[in-house]
Formats: structure tokens, C-alpha cells, sequence
């Protein structure tokens, strides 16, 4: 794993405070605890510490609930010496909570919250960009530009081909970067700075860094000392299902939910039949909506009359990292692309009925009604039968 050789040293305690899941990090919140006096039973429910550990739940909530992007200002006054200690401490409150859970799902959300609160921060951090680039790959090179333009970063080819392929999007795909005696040009794009664009490749290694230590953390973890943690484990996934079952309609997409706008337009492309370019990006962008993968929507095209895989996968990536929205259900009848007549579908004939996702998440959000309504008559009938057999 190209990761450098050594790493460079940080003394600004703001900066470690700031980020203290960086590998400096974790000698330096070993030295806060032996500074302050405090052992791990103090984290837990030593009365002075009650700011750490609201801090902590906090951060954890908003990693758990924003997955995407965990809040990036925190409140905490850094330039203060409790506030620094308050920003570490409750950093590790809530990663001790994650490994006590023992919790693939929840420990995999608290990394994405984490590692995309990371990417948002190193990506505004101007000042400390290439010492903490420096943390995190085998080197970073620095381009100056004319004017008052913002400098274009070169990192190398090694690090770049581990981190690009976790990235979806044409602009991590090699053969699209400028590249010139074993560097890749991270040229500014997509409305991000150079920093920023290479600050999403440094996400990759920060999720990568924290999933190992809480992966080494829970399997050095015994029974007796994550159950110290049992209430804030049993608070956050019960927390965790409820957003689970809330996402589960867009991210458990099955073919029957598919309103017949997409239905058709995938079956017209499987069977060559040739779909206009209003039927092709509202594809694109209603399987990125509902959670399909750029390989599976590439897949729809595989037997368009004019298919190209070079082609789908440049346009299909365009429309993934474009975020664009599906079209609507007036845009779509504008363009031929609404195969309904009135009578047809009854969630279609609804006047509230304006946009395909509201198809959808109406048909999952019934299918969801009747799987719990049958598990519970099936919890009725099993203990009608324990009773008449007791
Ligand atoms: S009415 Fe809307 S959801 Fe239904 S098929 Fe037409 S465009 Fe799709």
C-alpha cells in the first residue's frame, strides 16, 4: 500500500485536534489522555467528561444520519486547550462506541460520515494542504500557476491506480489525466480546485486507515469492555435501522417498483430498439437515483443499435458524477418518452403523480406496508398456535 515512507511530523495541536483521525493522530490522543489523567472508565462516565461525550454521540449521529457529508464546523473552540482536548476525546468516544457495537453497518457508515467530513475539510484547507497530502500518500508535488490561480497538484501514479478505482466518475480514469514520467496531473474539474479533486482520492486512504484500526480494535475487544458501552450502542442502531428502513425504498429498487417510463425504456434498448436522447440520460440518471451501479446502467445499452462501451461508460459516468436529476413526468410525456394513456396505471392516473421517483417510492413504500403487516399477522398466528398448544 504506497502510503509514506515516514511520516511527516505534526506540531500544531489545532491541526491534530482538527483531524485527529490522521496517522499522527493516535500517539497524539495517547498523550492527551496520559496529559489529563484520563482512562478510558473516566470516558465513559466520569461527570467532568459529559461534554466529550455529547461531542461524541454528536458526531457520531451526524456520520450516522448524513452519511454523505457529516457537518464539517463542529463549534468546538480549537484554540483552547479544553476545546482541543473535548475535539480528540469525543473522536475516540465515538470510535470506541462503533467497535463496541460490532457492527459492520454502523461501522461502515461512521467511516463514510467520517472520511467524507475529511474530504470536505482537507479540501478547504489551503494552509496545511500539503502536510497533510504528505500524511496520507508516497509524495505530493506542488505546480504553482500565474496570477493568483491556485496551485495544480501532482501525485503519484502508484497512489492514484490503488485509489482511483473506488471512484466512479471518467475523471479517475487514467487514460483521461495528463501523466508524465510516473505523475498524475490532478487538474481542477467538476467546479473543484486541484485540492479538492485530490482531496477526494485522500478520502479513499482515510477510510481505508480508520476501517483498519476499528477492525484491529474490535477484534482485540472484549465482551466485558464493550458492554461498558451498551447504552450509546444500543441508542445509535436502534437509530441506525431507523434510517435504514427510511432509506430502504430508493436503495432496494426491484423491476416490479420500476414505473413503466423506465421499464419501457430499458426494454427498448435490450430489444435494439432505438431510444431518443431524452429517454437515454433520464435512464442514466433515474438508476443513479435508485441506486444502480454505472456498470449495471451501462449494461442497459449493451444492445442499443449505435452501442459503443466507450462511449456509454464516458456519458454514463458524465451523468453520475454530474448528479443529474431524472426527468420528469411533464418533460417526459413532452418527449415521447411516457408510455402510459389514461387507464393504463392507476399510480400514474394520480394528479399528485409528477415524477417518476414519486412511482416508485409509492410502489415500495406499499410492498414495505404489506411485508410488515404479514410479518406481523405471522407473529399472530405463531403464538395462537404456542397458546393452543400450551
Ligand atoms: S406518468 Fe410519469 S411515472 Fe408514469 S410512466 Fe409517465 S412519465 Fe413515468
Amino acid at each position: 500500500m504506497p502510503m509514506p515512507l515516514a511520516l511527516p511530523t505534526i506540531n500544531d495541536e489545532r491541526l491534530l485536534a482538527r483531524y485527529p483521525f490522521m496517522p499522527q493522530g493516535r500517539e497524539h490522543m495517547r498523550q492527551i489522555l496520559e496529559i489529563n489523567g484520563v482512562t478510558i472508565e473516566d470516558l465513559i462516565e466520569a461527570p467532568w467528561l459529559e461534554d466529550v461525550r455529547t461531542r461524541g454521540r454528536l458526531r457520531l449521529l451526524d456520520s450516522v444520519i448524513h452519511k454523505d457529508g457529516a457537518e464539517t464546523s463542529s463549534g468546538v473552540d480549537l484554540s483552547s486547550e479544553v476545546g482541543r482536548m473535548t475535539e480528540v476525546l469525543s473522536f475516540l468516544h465515538a470510535m470506541l462506541v462503533v467497535c463496541a457495537s460490532f457492527n459492520e453497518r454502523l461501522l461502515a457508515r461512521w467511516v463514510e460520515g467520517e472520511s467524507s467530513r475529511a474530504d470536505s475539510l482537507f479540501g478547504d484547507d489551503l494552509e496545511n494542504f500539503e502536510l497533510i497530502a504528505s500524511s496520507y500518500l508516497s509524495e505530493i508535488r506542488t505546480e504553482p500557476q500565474q496570477g493568483n490561480k491556485e496551485p495544480v497538484y501532482w501525485i503519484p501514479m502508484v497512489d492514484f491506480i490503488e485509489l482511483c478505482p473506488r471512484i466512479s466518475g471518467a475523471y479517475w480514469h487514467l487514460p483521461n489525466r495528463p501523466v508524465e514520467d510516473g505523475w498524475v496531473r490532478m487538474d481542477p474539474a467538476v467546479r473543484e480546485s486541484s485540492r479538492e479533486r485530490t482531496a477526494r482520492l485522500l478520502k479513499e486512504r482515510v477510510r481505508e486507515n480508520l476501517t483498519d484500526a476499528c477492525l484491529e480494535r474490535m477484534s482485540r475487544m472484549s465482551e466485558e469492555f464493550a458492554a461498558l458501552f451498551s447504552d450509546p450502542v444500543e441508542r445509535i442502531t436502534s437509530l441506525l435501522s431507523e434510517r435504514v428502513e427510511a432509506e430502504m425504498p430508493m436503495s432496494a429498487a426491484v423491476r416490479e417498483d420500476w414505473p413503466p417510463c423506465f421499464e419501457s425504456a430499458v426494454s427498448e434498448l435490450n430489444q435494439g430498439v432505438n431510444v431518443n436522447h431524452v429517454g437515454r440520460v433520464f435512464l442514466a440518471a433515474f438508476s443513479k437515483s435508485i441506486g444502480l451501479s454505472p456498470e449495471q446502467t451501462c449494461s442497459f445499452f449493451a444492445n442499443a443499435p449505435d452501442y459503443s462501451a466507450e462511449t456509454t461508460g464516458y456519458q454514463v459516468n458524465q451523468i453520475y458524477e454530474r448528479d443529474y436529476t431524472p426527468h420528469g413526468c411533464a418533460a417526459l410525456k413532452t418527449s415521447a418518452r411516457c408510455p402510459v394513456q389514461p387507464g393504463d396505471d392507476r399510480l400514474c392516473d394520480q394528479e399528485w403523480l409528477t415524477h417518476p421517483l414519486k412511482y416508485i417510492r409509492a410502489k415500495q413504500r406499499s410492498r414495505f406496508r404489506e411485508s410488515s403487516q404479514g410479518s406481523q399477522e405471522s407473529e399472530v398466528v405463531e403464538s395462537e398456535s404456542e397458546t393452543a398448544n400450551s
